[in-house]
């Protein structure tokens, strides 16, 4: 036995070494290669025991979204200090704000073009349940909503914008106290900071755990959605790529190319810089780890240090125009794949609220914006429950996450510096030897 003891932690290693993309892709393939073959020789469903892999996947995820957005959001608010949210910084915001929304606009125009669904309504009676838990959606009641009566019952209950609205409220508040001259207050809300700064810490090393564990919950959840459907769900895969870059594509194009135009700045000279960042934020996947690349980007620009030092970081934190483009077709895929059927208009609308909302908590790491799918979807009242359609094509989508992933990180870093350019050639605030000046 004890000659065992180092092999086994080695294969722990080993499988450690592998890059988590690779893995949940392995484990796609894996469990969509064993569904097919267990479809093929007519077993449609798996053992309990086996079953419960993919149950306890679900259920992580899940576990982990309210602690996420509580932290993210109430570091990522309070990490701005007010001095900062000036002239330059209400700008930086709003614009952020508006081609995030522009972004899951994109988004739901894509799917509802392309329609990226698989087919797994049709053959399941668990699809008429879980119709029957959509409600009615009243945007003007749910945005009065949003307003918590109790915070405790909304943690408890789970209600993802109340959540939102409250952690932001705490964040902006503490980034005040944190402000003070007031020693004493400075110092409680520096503490209350760190504290919650380390709880994000250990709430995205809990997710990092997770994705170590996804392959297998993926192999899983595929190989039920495959074992019940055949290999003909695959090709909704491929849509739903299709889908998402051709977004991408487009909100290049027409935002970024707009807000360019719009600021008299020259495309080439602009992209010139942005391309670096935009690779490396592409096989990265991480607008965080992509940050000193976009600011040496900013600064072969010209652009003041004032500026591109707080809207960069700001952006990474809570811009994520890609992450919102993927929500609003990712979303369709879901909804479609499950109950056979498209997005309402009040589902729509909701979805724009929601992820723009998702975008700002979604954390600029690899894999971020797929945990805030899950809580878009909590949001329009459709939670992934383990066991159901639902948590079938949501594992689909998570098969494929890493590619989508890149497209969609390159376009988060691409936007924080297209804003961040704007902002400052409109505002004077560049260098005088700026490339912009030209
Ligand atoms: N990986 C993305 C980023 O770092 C976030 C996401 O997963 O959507 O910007």
């Amino acid at each position: 036995m004890s000659d065992n003891a180092p092999k086994k932690k080695g294969i722990l290693q080993a499988y450690l070494n592998v890059n988590v993309l690779y893995k949940i892709l392995i484990g796609l393939i894996v469990g969509a290669i064993a569904g097919v073959i267990l479809a093929a020789s007519g077993v449609t469903s798996l053992p309990a025991w086996i079953s419960m892999f993919g149950t306890i996947f679900t259920r992580l995820l899940k576990m982990i979204i309210i602690p996420i957005i509580v932290g993210s959001l109430v570091v990522g608010a309070s990490s701005v200090s007010p001095a900062n949210v000036g002239k330059v910084g209400i700008r930086v915001i709003i614009i952020y704000l508006i081609t995030s929304a522009l972004g899951v606009i994109i988004g739901l125009l894509m799917a509802n073009i392309f329609q990226p669904h698989a087919d797994l309504a049709a053959v399941t009676e668990l699809a008429a349940e879980a119709e029957g838990k959509i409600a009615e959606t009243n945007v003007w009641q749910v945005i009065a909503e949003i307003v918590p009566t109790s915070v405790l019952s909304s943690l408890v209950n789970e209600s993802v914008l109340q959540v939102i609205f409250f952690s932001l409220l705490f964040g902006i508040c503490l980034s005040y106290l944190k402000a003070s001259k007031d020693e004493r207050l400075h110092t409680i809300a520096t503490v209350t900071y760190n504290v919650f700064d380390c709880l994000t810490e250990v709430m995205m090393m809990i997710v990092r755990g997770i994705m170590q564990y996804a392959p297998i919950g993926v192999a899983v959840l595929i190989c039920e959605v495959f074992a019940k459907n055949g290999a003909k769900v695959a090709g909704a895969l491929v849509m739903v790529v299709v889908a998402c870059f051709v977004g991408y594509a487009i909100h290049i194009i027409l935002v970024y190319g707009g807000i360019l135009k719009l600021g008299k700045i020259k495309i080439s000279t602009f992209f010139k810089e942005a391309r670096t960042p935009f690779i490396t934020a592409f096989v990265t996947r991480s607008s965080n780890g992509t940050l000193p690349t976009s600011m040496t980007a900013a600064e072969n620009l010209g652009i003041d240090k004032e500026v591109y030092a707080f809207s960069l970081p700001l952006g990474a934190t809570i811009n994520m125009d890609g992450t919102a483009i993927y929500q609003g077709v990712c979303t369709f895929f879901l909804v479609m794949s499950t109950f056979g059927r498209g997005l309402t208009i009040g589902e729509m609308s909701m979805i724009v609220l929601l992820a723009t909302l998702a975008s700002i908590g979604t954390a600029g790491v690899p894999g971020a914006g797929a945990i805030m799918l899950a809580m878009v979807m909590q949001g329009i009242n459709l939670p992934i429950e383990a066991g159901s359609v639902l948590a079938g094509a949501y594992a689909m989508i998570l098969g494929i996450d890493a590619i989508l992933d890149m497209g969609r990180t390159a376009l988060n870093v691409t936007g924080d510096l297209t804003c961040t350019t704007y902002v400052a050639k409109k505002l004077g605030f560049l260098r005088e030897d700026s490339v912009l000046k030209q």
